[in-house]
């Protein structure tokens, strides 16, 4: 079991779980949606609850095996009125079901960070901290955002930064006094240089941005990855359109030697109510960074296809995120009118994904 521990020196300390104490392994999930036929699916009036546990259940094993996962949190814990789209707040339920699956950090910079004002912002970070998670991206005032970031996670002897910017906030104001991270090239060399100071020798930048529902990529986008060419950032990882984007290797120079760039512009929907052309299904990101010398460098990545199957029994929708091998293989079965709905979007996400230099096996980058 991980867990995470606030420092006096606000590292974020993971204990390691993973054998070879030379690598670390992260996984990264894409949006977490929280629609109002998700949310009230299996509301039981008589307890007055909400039974969230089908979630993650299929992929805890693939979450909970790595060092570090995360992902984001496309909603706010803002308590009740319950809401889903266009003003998300969902039960506290969902940070407990994260926590039972396995991730460890959720981000929180994203469109939606501002849909129930400052009470949403404040409120989810304190279910976030109450269930055990780290939490990146938005801060309940300045103070917090000084001392926390950038988010530095410490294990294995490493310090490894996790940025979090959004491209906005759906034209909602930042609530005074909190901090939501946009998406500000000055902002983030800046911050890419406040990590470095902190020690991190490798760093990843989640980014909330994109074009939803297409292939193109947009102005955001494309400044992150500007931004990470010019400071040497190791890893990009997107979030927002809903759909999975391209991944590409980007080669660049830092101090004198060639590295790689890591991007992935956008992992698609991790779950939701979302059924429309693809936005079904999404990809899991498995990176892992290997010490070698005194630095700890990109080593291995794969992607993981997953789908969002909506079980219908007596009146009732259970979600489940299941991963594309366990339905192919008959570990998961479904009935045939979903398997051809899973197949079309695991093809299609394929197809966009087959031109990368990462596959569904390991890509190694060093020897
Ligand atoms: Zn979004």
């Amino acid at each position: 079991m991980k867990n995470i521990f606030l420092t006096l020196l606000c590292f974020f300390v993971i204990p390691s779980n993973a054998q070879d104490s030379n690598v670390i392994s992260f996984l990264f999930g894409g949006d977490v949606m929280t629609h109002y036929s998700q949310i009230f699916s299996t509301y039981d009036p008589k307890t007055n609850t909400f039974d969230y546990s089908t979630w993650f259940h299929h992929i805890k094993d693939i979450v909970s095996k790595v060092d570090v996962a995360i992902v984001n949190l496309e909603t706010t814990l803002a308590g009740k009125p319950y809401t889903g789209y266009p003003r998300f707040s969902a039960p506290d339920t969902v940070a407990y079901e994260l926590k039972q699956a396995g991730f460890d950090v959720v981000a929180t910079a994203n469109n939606h960070s501002c849909d129930r004002g400052k009470i949403g912002i404040v409120r989810t970070i304190q279910q976030l901290e109450k269930f055990g998670l780290t939490h990146v991206g938005t801060y309940k005032d300045s103070n917090e955002y000084l001392n926390e970031y950038p988010l530095i996670l410490e294990m294995k002897g490493a310090k490894v930064a996790l940025l979090n910017y959004t491209y906005g906030t759906n034209g909602l104001p930042i609530p005074e006094s909190t901090v939501v991270n946009l998406i500000d090239t000055t902002q983030i060399a800046k911050d890419i240089k406040k990590a470095r100071e902190l020690g991190a020798e490798f760093i990843i930048i989640f980014m909330h941005a994109g074009r939803e529902y297409v292939q193109e990529l947009s102005r955001h986008q494309k400044l992150v990855v500007e931004v990470g060419k010019k400071y040497g950032v190791d890893l990009i990882v997107g979030a927002h359109p809903h759909v999975v984007q391209r991944i590409d290797t980007i080669p660049i120079m830092w101090k004198g030697q060639h590295k790689t760039l890591l991007v992935a512009y956008s992992l698609g929907n991790l779950i939701s109510n979302q059924r429309f052309k693809f936005t079904d299904g999404g990809v899991l990101l498995r990176v892992d960074i290997k010490k070698v010398g005194d630095c700890w460098k990109l080593y291995r990545a794969k992607y993981i296809h997953t789908w969002v199957y909506i079980e219908k029994s007596n009146g009732k929708k259970r979600y489940w995120v299941v991963p594309a091998e366990k339905i192919i293989n008959g570990e998961v079965k479904i009935p045939e009118t979903d398997y051809n709905k899973f197949y079309r979007t695991y093809q299609h996400n394929e197809s966009i994904l087959k031109p990368s230099p990462l596959k569904q096996e390991f890509v190694y980058f060093l020897d």
